[in-house]
Parts: C-alpha cells; sequence; structure tokens
C-alpha cells in the first residue's frame, strides 16, 4: 500500500509553555489498493448517526458492522451524515466529538458521501472486535475476503492498517506523550471515503493543553481530504495522485481550511462547544506556522524548493505550515472561496496545472516566484493578509 503522507506536528505553544512535546503525526493514504478487487457495493439509503434535535446522538455502544452504506455517486452530496465505527473502550466524549465534527465539517463544504471514520482507542480486545467488525463490512460489501482483511489489519508490524492506529494510542498513553495519527485510507474503488484514527485522546481531555478543539480542527482537516478526493473521479491510482497535486497544496489546503473554518464557525456559534480561552487562535497558528516552517524547510531540506517537499522528505511538515500559507496567499490574491467554488470543480476536465490558473489567475511557476517573495516578508506583512 503506498503511503502518501506521514507528519510529526509539533505544537508550539505547548512547546513554549510546556517544555513538552506533542506530536500529531497524521497518516494518510489515497488509493491504497486493496488485496481483493471489489464489486458493487451494497447500498441502500439509510442514514445513521443523525442528529438529535437537541444536539449529536452518540454512535450506539453496539454498532451495526453490516449498516448499509448510503447510495450515492462519487463526488455527489447527500444527506446520509458519515457513518462512524468506535471501538468499544472509547467515551461518548469521543463518539460525540467525531460524529459532531463531521457534521460540521460537512455543513461548512458539503456532505460528500458515503464516509465511513474509523476510530481505534488504547484497548486491544476492543481493537480486534473492531477490525473483525470492519472485515465483516469490506466482505459483506465484496470488496474484501474476511480472513484476508483481518489478516493484513491485524498485524502488529502493519503500516497504516487497523492495529497501527491501535498501537499509536496506546504508545501515547504509556509514554504520557500526546500523539496521535490518522489517515484517509480511501480506496476509491469502493465508491467510500474511509477513515482510521488512533484515539483522539483530546475529546476526553486526558492531556493538559489538548482540548477537544485540536480534535475537532482534526477531524475537519481528515474530511477535507475527502472533499478533495470527491473531486477526483478517475479510478485510475496515478491520474488521482497527479490530480491531487503537491504535497503543499495538499495538505496546505486541507491545513488552513481546518483552521480556519473551525475558527470561523467557532466565532459565529455554529460550532459548539468553543474553545477555552487556552486554545491557539487562527492567528497565533499562522504566525507559528510561518516561523516553524521556514525553520524547518531551512534545517532539514536547505537546498529544496517548498514546492518539491513530498511526505518522503525529512522537511515534510513545511509543506504543511508554509502549504497553509500557500492557500492563505492564493486566497488573499483572488477571492475567498476560489479553492472549493473554482479550483475543485474544475480539476477533473482541466488538469491540477489548469485549473490552478484558472482558480488563481497565475500559473504555478509564477506563483512559486511570487510565493518566494512573499516568504521574505516581515512577519507583520504577512500577517496582514489574512482574513478578518
Ligand atoms: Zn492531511
Amino acid at each position: 500500500m503506498p503511503l502518501i503522507e506521514t507528519i510529526a506536528q509539533s505544537n508550539g505553544k505547548n512547546r513554549a509553555m510546556k517544555n513538552t512535546h506533542f506530536c500529531y503525526a497524521s497518516i494518510l493514504f489515497f488509493g491504497c489498493q486493496s488485496p481483493a478487487e471489489p464489486n458493487d457495493l451494497a447500498s441502500s439509503d439509510e442514514a445513521v448517526n443523525t442528529p438529535s434535535d437537541t444536539g449529536i446522538t452518540p454512535s450506539p455502544k453496539i454498532q451495526d458492522c453490516l449498516s448499509p452504506a448510503p447510495k450515492s455517486m462519487w463526488g455527489e452530496i447527500i444527506e446520509a451524515p458519515a457513518q462512524t465505527f468506535f471501538s468499544a473502550d472509547l467515551s461518548d466524549g469521543v463518539r460525540q466529538g467525531i460524529d459532531a465534527g463531521l457534521l460540521a465539517a460537512a455543513q461548512a463544504w458539503g456532505n460528500y458521501g458515503p464516509v465511513e471514520y474509523w476510530v481505534l482507542g488504547t484497548d486491544t480486545d476492543a481493537a480486534l472486535e473492531l477490525i473483525d467488525c470492519y472485515c465483516e463490512r469490506r466482505d459483506a460489501f465484496g470488496q474484501w475476503s474476511h480472513e484476508s482483511c483481518v489478516s493484513h489489519h491485524s498485524a502488529t508490524d502493519g503500516e497504516h492498517n487497523l492495529m497501527s492506529y491501535l498501537l499509536v494510542g496506546q504508545q501515547a498513553v504509556e509514554d504520557n506523550i500526546p500523539m496521535g495519527s490518522m489517515g484517509l485510507n480511501g480506496n476509491r474503488d469502493w465508491g467510500i471515503h474511509t477513515f482510521t484514527s488512533s484515539y483522539p485522546f483530546g475529546f476526553d481531555g486526558i492531556f493538559e493543553y489538548i482540548e477537544a478543539a485540536e480534535e475537532t480542527k482534526t477531524v475537519f482537516h481528515e474530511y477535507f481530504h475527502a472533499v478533495q478526493s470527491a473531486h477526483i473521479y478517475t479510478k485510475d491510482y496515478q491520474h488521482r495522485e497527479a490530480l491531487m497535486g503537491p504535497t503543499w497544496f495538499v495538505e496546505g489546503g486541507a491545513e488552513y481550511m481546518a483552521d480556519y473554518t473551525t475558527s470561523r464557525m467557532w466565532s459565529d456559534g455554529t460550532l459548539l462547544p468553543t474553545p477555552s480561552s487556552n486554545h491557539p487562535s487562527f492567528e497565533q497558528r499562522m504566525e507559528w506556522r510561518m516561523i516553524g516552517g521556514k525553520e524547518n524547510l531551512a534545517t532539514h531540506c536547505p537546498d529544496m524548493a517548498f514546492e518539491d517537499i513530498t511526505y518522503q522528505d525529512p522537511c515534510r511538515y513545511a509543506a504543511y505550515e508554509l502549504g497553509a500559507w500557500a492557500i492563505a496567499y492564493l486566497h488573499a490574491t483572488t477571492k475567498p472561496n476560489q479553492l472549493l467554488e473554482v479550483f475543485y470543480p474544475n480539476l477533473e476536465a482541466l488538469g491540477w496545472e489548469a485549473a490552478f490558473e484558472t482558480a488563481f489567475g497565475v500559473s504555478p511557476e509564477s506563483f512559486y516566484e511570487d510565493f518566494d517573495d512573499f516568504l521574505s516578508l516581515s512577519l507583520a506583512d504577512q500577517m496582514a493578509i489574512l482574513p478578518n
């Protein structure tokens, strides 16, 4: 399975305030090939986890592994919310937090489906049950034989299988270091945006300074990858990769859109609960990203241009940090919704470069020159382009 994303992210505020470190590894791989050829998916219009009038209904503790996926065409906006599946050891707080985050992100950017979001905890037996549930589902949908799926996902030396997400959560608790991992394990052939997450401990307040808001922003980041992927229809893996664009664009887009959108929704009261005063503001995060991204690039990839960073490079997180600034810059020099309203709707038909030029009025090459100049400006001048 090709690895598309691996990051280790530091939260500057935590480092500064607590001299402790917050690693947030996000692992993502698109177009991962399953060992079995998928058949058509079982489908129905049934919705799960529908929010009640009073808020979010927690996912049932006994989950229906074979609940039908909502019927939809790829890239279509649907009504049924994401289907979420939780390890039995996870709290109602985690369940509600993930469900609420996915609903809010879909509300902000459109409800692309079907989405499956699988969340591991820290209990091994519960994880094995969840793996069994996942594999029952894949088998029933004609996507993967149960036996082969369980063998793959329960291996303790596997990369980015469900077991690996359990191990990340266990390691975080054992080391008392907040560390997480999540990814879009999207097999385009399945017709489902499938996510996997390690224990999102912020919803349980396990670690000081890592609050639910941090996890919500991460759910938005992940869901934005579903938005990106939903606009790429081809099932050809190489073609999908080319349309996704460079790492800075994929990850910077998810980072910027997640951070900007959650902060806007918190301030206008459409996303609850609002974070505490300890939670860093959008502006504070962008400042850290500029300083941290430039430092990361200079230290780990001194001879590399930001646009060439890949997931394999030691400075990969600079693609997230400076990529978020690149998306901010593109929006500041055009219109605030060009990415969603012009770029993605034109992507499949025009290809990445032409869609970029259509949306942002500049070729990628010219943009890289402009953005390079922008990176040399004073921090105050850079911060001045951010939306209010
Ligand atoms: Zn990402």
